[in-house]
């Protein structure tokens, strides 16, 4: 009987991974059933939201069961098919299970493009999920101009490195934040990004500071923690930031009762766009005559708490800190 190995999630981590978290083991494969497919996988990709699948908390598929197979994205060969329209020898991928072999019905896979001069790692690595993230993080959420500072974290990575070197293809000024010396390197001299800074080794922001004194037209966040901060505090106006990872909080064990801010925002993919409202003084004219003729029609309200004299000042400024108003506090100076 035909066997295959996989790895099953044994209990939810409480911070950092350790080996009793996951169970390895081997089991019978199944004969195939009508409408299913054998793939051997070639290759599992290995990406930090693994780490979110495995906690209950809230996150953007259901999480893995407590004894089910783990899962990823992996890429395979077509061994057997019972299914019509897959033939043996096709290259699929998708999400599916940590393990050698995979019984599917094939939902979920696709058949993974070939291009002549890229390797199947390449091909997988790069399109299964870093590459589109990279891409649309990038271009559709930041909409990088020619000229402007774009400053990426976790710059060496999987997602990073292709950032970066869009955002030069885009004619940015590229700064890319990585942990250690070699990485640094790699990202100046192979991948040509015009700066980097060691976390590990500088003060990122006295480095953004030196390097970027005019500020930060956009950043690329896939690390949260004191580095998002120090880029944060010096975010240009109408910057723009592409919340794509937080990988700092995912091994955080206090995680699941306290989503931070940035967690929420990206789990929920929010827009939160700060705003003065100054910047709408030349559409002034449209909001007076709105606001004027649904007051008139009474089909908004507004309560005024008008209080007397202009020695009250300061303590009716007071009030609005205590919640002592009720309504929009003014003051008559003057009959
Ligand atoms: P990487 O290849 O970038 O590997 C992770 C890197 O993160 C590490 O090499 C390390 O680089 C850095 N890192 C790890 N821990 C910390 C920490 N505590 N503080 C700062 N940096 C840390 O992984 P990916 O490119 O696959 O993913 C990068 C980010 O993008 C992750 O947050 C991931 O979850 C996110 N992502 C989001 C997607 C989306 O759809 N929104 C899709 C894919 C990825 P260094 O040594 O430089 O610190």
């Amino acid at each position: 009987m035909s066997i295959r190995h996989v790895w099953r999630l044994a209990r939810r981590p409480s911070g950092t991974i350790v080996a009793g978290d996951f169970e390895f083991g081997s089991e019978p494969l199944p004969e195939l059933s009508d409408g299913q497919i054998l793939l051997r996988v070639r290759y599992l990709s290995l990406d930090p939201a693994q780490r979110i699948f495995i906690d209950a908390r809230e996150q953007f598929m259901p999480p893995v069961e407590l004894g089910a197979p783990m899962h990823g994205f992996v890429v395979g060969v077509v061994e057997k098919s019972r299914r019509t329209g897959i033939t043996e020898g096709t290259i699929l991928s998708g999400v599916g299970e940590w393990a050698d072999y995979i019984v599917s019905d094939g939902t979920g896979f696709t058949e993974l493009p070939t291009f002549p001069g890229l390797s199947l790692a390449a091909t997988f690595g790069t399109f299964s999920l870093v590459g589109p993230t990279a891409y649309f993080g990038l271009l559709d959420i930041a909409s990088p101009q020619p000229g402007e500072t774009l400053v990426v974290s976790a710059a060496s990575g999987g997602v990073g490195q292709i950032v970066g070197q869009i955002g030069k293809l885009k004619g940015c000024r590229v700064i890319g934040i990585a942990g250690g010396p070699q990485k640094c390197a790699f990202v100046t001299e192979q991948l040509g990004f015009d700066a980097c800074i060691d976390y590990k080794s500088a003060n990122v922001g006295e480095m953004l500071d030196h390097l970027a004194p005019e500020g930060v037209d956009i950043y690329f966040e896939q690390v949260g923690g004191s580095i998002r901060n120090a880029v944060m505090e010096r975010m240009k106006m109408f910057g723009r930031v592409s919340l794509c990872g937080l990988i700092s909080e995912y091994n955080a064990a206090e995680a699941d009762t306290q989503p931070s801010f940035s967690w929420v925002t990206m789990m929920r993919r929010l827009t939160i766009r700060g705003f003065i409202v100054d910047d709408y003084q030349r559409r002034l004219p449209e909001a007076v005559e709105n606001l004027a003729a649904w007051m008139q029609s009474g089909q908004l309200t507004t309560h005024q708490d008008i209080r007397q004299g202009l020695e009250n000042a300061v303590s009716s400024l007071q009030d609005l800190y205590s919640g002592q108003n009720f309504g929009k506090l003014l003051l008559e100076v003057t009959p």
